[in-house]
């Protein structure tokens, strides 16, 4: 687990930014505030990134942030071009709506990765079945609860103490006593987070 942890800091490195991918532990134990260099060995004057490097960063920083492979990303990408619109609202739409990204805007999770893992084990249900893809995407109209074996555990009341600080998207609603959810409508691009440049991302892509 260490290691993992280690290799996400990598990741906010590389980016030259953090991306709060452990959620509040970011907070605490940042090891960006201590090393915020790239990664490896570094150039001994400080060089212009190339434009081909810049969509490479912003692209790989959504990724990041989404806590993807590049083979699912890549997949998510060619959905997005597949379908009307602009590609990379689209892009973000579609991640928007991944069931662990869900998760996480609820507050059920403190972290993207955390979410996942909730999702992995099987503890959310989607429309009354068990549901455990991370990259499924909701639909409008569907509901999300944990499951009932769930509700016994020590993380579903942890998370019943802080969910009333958490705030959440209007495409979303919760019951904060049952933390049961409804997807209301599917999220705009007014959801979306303004700091990832999805744009660069499909130019990067589309060379
Ligand atoms: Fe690691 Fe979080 Fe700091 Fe990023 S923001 S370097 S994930 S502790």
């Amino acid at each position: 687990m260490a290691r993992y942890y280690l290799a996400v800091c990598r990741q906010c490195r590389r980016s030259g930014e953090k991306l709060m991918l452990k959620g509040n532990k970011c907070f605490s134990h940042c090891t960006f505030d201590k090393r915020p260099k790239p990664p490896g060995p570094q150039p001994s004057r400080p060089r212009r990134m190339s434009d081909r490097g810049t969509q490479l960063r912003e692209k790989q920083k959504i990724r990041y942030t989404f806590g993807m492979l590049e083979r699912e990303f890549r997949r998510f990408f060619a959905e997005a071009e597949r379908q009307p619109g602009v590609t990379g609202d689209t892009l973000m739409l579609l991640l928007e709506r991944r069931l662990d990204n869900v998760v996480y805007r609820l507050g059920l999770a403190d972290s993207r990765a955390q979410a996942r893992q909730l999702v992995r084990h099987g503890h959310i249900m989607v429309g009354g079945k068990n549901v455990d893809i991370p990259s499924y995407l909701v639909k409008e109209a569907d509901t999300l609860a944990f499951k009932e074996q769930s509700l016994k555990t020590g993380y579903y009341k942890r998370v019943l103490e802080v969910i009333e600080s958490k705030s959440v998207p209007q495409w979303l609603t919760l019951d904060r006593k049952n933390l049961t959810c409804k997807v209301v409508s599917l999220p705009t691009t007014a959801d979306l987070d303004q700091k990832l440049d999805a744009r660069a991302a499909v130019e990067y892509y589309s060379r």
